[in-house]
C-alpha cells in the first residue's frame, strides 16, 4: 500500500470502495430441505455482526412438511427469519408461538439460551421460499434473557426502481422495529425489470449482497447467484441495475469487533463454553423444552473440530 502523507486514509477508503469480492455459497441440508449457505463460508465468517445466511427454496409441495426442524438450542446469537413465500411456524421454550409469512419477520434473541422448533404449519400455501440469518450478539449482551419478536409487516421504502423491505436495522432513514444490539442493516431489495437503484449505505458498514432471484449488475459487473458479494467499508452508495428484475438480500454492519467461536447452533467466545452448552442440552438442562412440538428433539452432533474463529478485527 502506498503511504500518502496527505491522505492515506482517503486512499485506503477509495481502494476499499472499488472492491467487490465473491464468496461462493455451499450446498447443505436441513433435514430434507436443501440449503444454500452463504455465511459462514471458508473465507468469509462475518459481514458486520451477521454470521449465518441460509437460503432455502423456492419450492412447491403438495404433502409433507418441507420445513421440519425439531427442537434445538441456541446461545449467543439472534435468528432472523425472512420469507419471500410460504410460512414457517416458530415454537420455543419461552412459550412463544407464531407464524411468519412473506413481508414479516421473526427475530429470536437466544441470549443465554433458548430452544425452538421451526416447521411448515399444517395449513399452508404449498410453497416455501426464504432465508434464515443469524446475528452474533456482542459480549455485553450475549448473556441476556432470551426473547422473541414477531413483526407482521416490516417497513417498506417504495421507489420508482422497486421496493426495499427493511427487516433489520436502518437503511436510508427507514428503521425496522426489530431489536438488535449492534449497528446493522438487513433488507430485501425488489427491483422492477430494467430498473436502476442506487442504495444509500452507511459508510461505517461493510455489506454483503446475495441474489435471491433474477439478474443483478453492479457497476456493469454481473453479480451471479449462489455467492455472497462482499463490499468493504467506505461506500456511501451501491448502484445496482437489472434487466429482468431481481430480488436481492442486503446485509451489513460495523465490522464485528470481537472474535467468536461458532459450533452447531452456538455462538460463543471459547471452546469451553461450547462444550458446556452442548452438555447442558444433552443432559436436558438450561434450555427448557418446546412444548408445542410433536416429536423428538435434535441431538447435538459429536464434538468435532470447532469452526475457526473469525479473524480478530
Ligand atoms: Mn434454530
Amino acid at each position: 500500500m502506498q503511504i500518502d502523507p496527505v491522505g492515506a486514509e482517503i486512499c485506503s477508503a477509495v481502494a476499499e470502495e472499488a472492491t467487490v469480492q465473491q464468496f461462493p455459497a455451499r450446498s447443505t441440508s436441513l433435514g430434507s430441505l436443501e440449503i444454500r449457505r452463504a455465511l459462514p463460508v471458508r473465507e468469509k465468517r462475518l459481514v458486520g455482526p451477521w454470521c449465518f445466511l441460509d437460503r432455502y427454496g423456492p419450492l412447491s409441495f403438495t404433502e409433507g412438511r418441507p420445513m421440519d426442524v425439531a427442537p434445538h438450542p441456541h446461545i449467543g446469537l439472534q435468528t432472523v427469519s425472512w420469507l419471500l413465500d410460504g410460512e414457517v411456524l416458530h415454537q420455543d421454550s419461552i412459550g412463544q408461538e407464531a407464524i411468519v409469512r412473506a413481508g414479516g419477520a421473526h427475530i429470536m434473541t437466544a441470549g443465554d439460551g433458548i430452544a425452538h422448533a421451526e416447521t411448515t404449519p399444517a395449513e399452508n400455501r404449498g410453497r416455501l421460499d426464504g432465508v434464515q440469518l443469524w446475528v452474533a450478539l456482542p459480549d455485553a449482551e450475549r448473556h441476556r434473557e432470551a426473547s422473541f419478536q414477531h413483526i407482521a409487516e416490516v417497513p417498506v421504502l417504495e421507489t420508482e426502481a422497486g421496493m426495499i423491505r427493511i427487516f433489520s436495522g436502518s437503511l436510508d432513514g427507514t428503521t425496522s422495529p426489530a431489536a438488535h444490539f449492534s449497528p446493522l442493516v438487513g433488507a430485501d431489495l425488489e427491483l422492477r425489470p430494467n430498473a436502476r437503484l442506487v442504495v444509500r449505505l452507511d459508510r461505517a458498514f461493510e455489506h454483503g449482497l446475495f441474489v435471491l432471484s433474477g439478474d443483478l449488475s453492479f457497476d456493469r459487473r454481473v453479480l451471479g447467484h449462489d455467492a455472497l458479494h462482499y463490499f468493504g467499508r467506505g461506500r456511501t452508495e451501491l448502484p445496482l441495475s437489472t434487466a429482468q428484475g431481481a430480488r436481492v438480500l442486503l446485509v451489513g454492519g460495523v465490522p464485528f469487533p470481537e472474535t467468536i467461536v461458532m459450533w452447531w447452533n452456538f455462538v460463543a467466545r471459547t471452546p469451553e463454553e461450547i462444550v458446556e452448552a452442548r452438555r447442558a442440552w444433552e443432559e436436558g438442562r438450561h434450555f427448557g423444552s418446546v412444548e408445542g412440538y410433536r416429536g423428538l428433539r435434535l441431538e447435538a452432533p459429536p464434538l468435532g473440530r470447532l469452526a475457526r474463529p473469525n479473524p480478530a478485527s
